[in-house]
């Protein structure tokens, strides 16, 4: 796939990255809304939660790790945090390749 986050992924599109496993890259969002805002992203091109299957379930536990890894090693995991994943477009996705929101720093404002 030649989207966005798949070129970032490949480093064709430079981005701050905080951590890098063979599964997931987590990066600093470019337009940060929180003092803290980075984004889990796997590496394997799934574009909404619809794309996960018993089979690349593990995806998510991997992203949750990686945001458990960079959330203590970015100061913040004592504090809290808010993780966001936006699917599709009443869901407000921009980037067609699924992410987690990772937001704090301070507090952040939610719906719920
Ligand atoms: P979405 O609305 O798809 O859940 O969020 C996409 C996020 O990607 C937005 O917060 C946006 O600021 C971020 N973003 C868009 N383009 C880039 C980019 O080129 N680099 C980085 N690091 N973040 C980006
Ligand atoms: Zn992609």
């Amino acid at each position: 796939m030649d989207c966005l986050f798949c070129q970032i992924i490949r480093k064709q599109i430079p981005s701050k990255i905080v951590l890098e496993t063979t599964s997931v890259l987590v990066i600093h969002d470019i337009n940060p809304k929180a003092k803290v805002h980075v984004l889990a992203i796997p590496k394997q091109h799934l574009v909404t939660l619809q794309d996960i299957t018993e089979q690349n379930q593990s995806v998510i536990g991997e992203l949750c790790l990686a945001i458990k890894t960079v959330t203590t090693q970015l100061g913040i995991a004592d504090s809290g945090y808010k993780v966001v994943i936006n699917n599709g477009r009443n869901g407000g996705q921009i980037v067609p390749h699924l992410h987690m929101h990772v937001l704090g720093g301070e507090r952040v404002q939610g719906i719920t």
